[in-house]
């Protein structure tokens, strides 16, 4: 006759390594914290390309040497003026944009000065809808996504106000929410506008003041000066990328194929060198761009909300797998008409997924920490591995918080959310119908 209590209530076992005592919780993995058996029993990572792989090596060295200083330091990572990697980063981009330049001059003199002279105007015009078209042009917000303006979130907006002036920057123009398990920042347009992207997996399972230190860390990028800075090289990865796959070999049908593979053959090689290179140079950089905006994050929100904030990234797999399961038998159980349904739906979903991330123990948090560190694991190829900017987090002084979100705050900026949120449920819906 056992309570509710007495069935969640975690039992123990012996560890079979060394005979320590191990939690039991059929939700959760059994493994011991003294010998770390059973700590990483998932599949191996899933076969990746050869550059992702040599990214990912790369993005971990860097991020483990940067590590070392800024522990030994033990204060914030310093904003290191221009390196020699840097310097020739910006070389090499601004050599990639000549050949751009070059080619679209070449194509204006075929057209202008080979007026009447045979095929060469015919030529410079496709020479320049070829260079138009792998031009690497400025972005705008996504569609798919809903975006919001000051006018429809004027508090969300405010706190993103606040955080900037203590990390020393302006708020944005506009941000977008997406169903993402990540956040982030860039401009789109001419006039260069800044944006935000707030992935809700992500937001809806941080705490108010681990959201203020999410934002200090996006907008920690724009206070340094790692958006704009990285336009130049950005655009040069960019148009190498564009060239890259423009020059892919064609399937060889014929001599005229054979002829275009060997003519373009070395091109790609160069254009791939010169990424790989590129790509290389920009990396240590942007490593320490991450830290950077770490600290940042502290300073805005609190040492403490940092880090807790970085541990809540180990966990995507599992906000991504409530988000899908929930949708997917929604779909298949009692559908989602009628107004009711649709709001019973949308808060499974989302208040569902914050009781399901809110009743992971601290043991599997724990787990998971020690698995990212032996799989060197980051949100991506270029954010340092997470256990990492942790450490970095607890290496300096510890930041009190300059901005507080409040439980009055947060929910007016829930409510400012709500319509935004009601359209991701329905993408959600929609896109897991299989
Ligand atoms: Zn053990
Ligand atoms: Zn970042």
């Amino acid at each position: 006759m056992g309570t509710v209590d007495e069935v969640d209530a975690p039992q123990v076992r012996q560890c079979p390594g060394c005979g320590a005592a191990v939690a039991v919780n059929a939700r959760f993995i059994s493994w011991c914290a003294a010998c770390d058996w059973n700590v990483d029993p998932g599949a191996p990572d899933p076969e990746r390309g050869r550059l992702a792989v040599f990214r990912r090596r790369l993005a971990g060295r860097h991020g483990q040497q940067l590590a070392e200083e800024i522990e030994r330091s033990g204060k914030e990572p310093g904003r290191a003026g221009p390196d020699r990697s840097t310097v020739l980063a910006f070389g090499v981009s601004l050599l990639v944009h000549s050949v751009t330049g070059g080619l679209l001059l070449t194509a204006g003199l075929l057209i202008i000065g080979g007026w009447g002279i045979g095929f060469l105007p015919v030529l410079g015009v496709v020479l320049l809808v070829i260079v138009a078209a792998l031009l690497p042009r400025p972005g705008r917000p996504p569609r798919h996504a809903p975006v919001l303006y000051r006018a429809d979130a004027p508090q969300l907006f405010e706190l993103i106000d606040e955080v900037a002036a203590v990390v020393g920057t302006t708020g944005v123009h506009a941000v977008v929410v997406d169903t993402a398990f990540n956040a982030g920042v860039s401009a789109y347009g001419v006039r260069n506008r800044r944006v935000m992207y707030l992935g809700a997996g992500l937001w809806e399972v941080l705490t108010p003041q681990e959201r203020v230190a999410l934002l200090g860390h996006e907008l920690g990028h724009f206070a340094n000066g790692d958006v704009r800075s990285s336009f130049v090289t950005h655009g040069a990865l960019r148009t190498l990328a564009h060239w890259y796959s423009f020059l892919t070999p064609n399937p060889v049908e014929g001599f005229l194929d054979l002829c275009v593979n060997t003519l373009v053959f070395l091109p790609r090689q160069v254009v791939h060198g010169l990424f790989l290179l590129l790509d290389g140079l920009t990396m240590r950089a942007s490593q320490r761009a991450e830290y950077l905006a770490d600290a940042h994050a502290a300073r805005a929100g609190s040492t403490a909300a940092a880090v807790t904030m970085l541990d809540r990234l180990l966990i995507g797999d599992a906000v991504e797998a409530h988000l899908r399961r929930t949708s997917t038998a929604t779909r298949a159980g009692r559908g989602s008409h009628g107004q009711e349904a649709r709001e019973a739906v949308e808060r499974e979903l989302w208040e569902g997924l914050a009781a399901r991330i809110g009743s992971i123990p601290e043991t599997e948090y724990e787990r998971r920490r020690r698995v990212s560190a032996r799989r060197g694991h980051s949100v991506d190829d270029t954010h340092p591995p997470t256990h990492l900017r942790r450490r970095c987090l607890a290496a300096a002084e510890p930041q009190p918080g300059q901005v507080v979100c409040d439980t009055s705050r947060a929910q007016s900026i829930a409510t400012e959310l709500a319509p935004a949120r009601a359209r991701l449920t329905h993408t959600l819906l929609r896109d897991n119908t299989g």
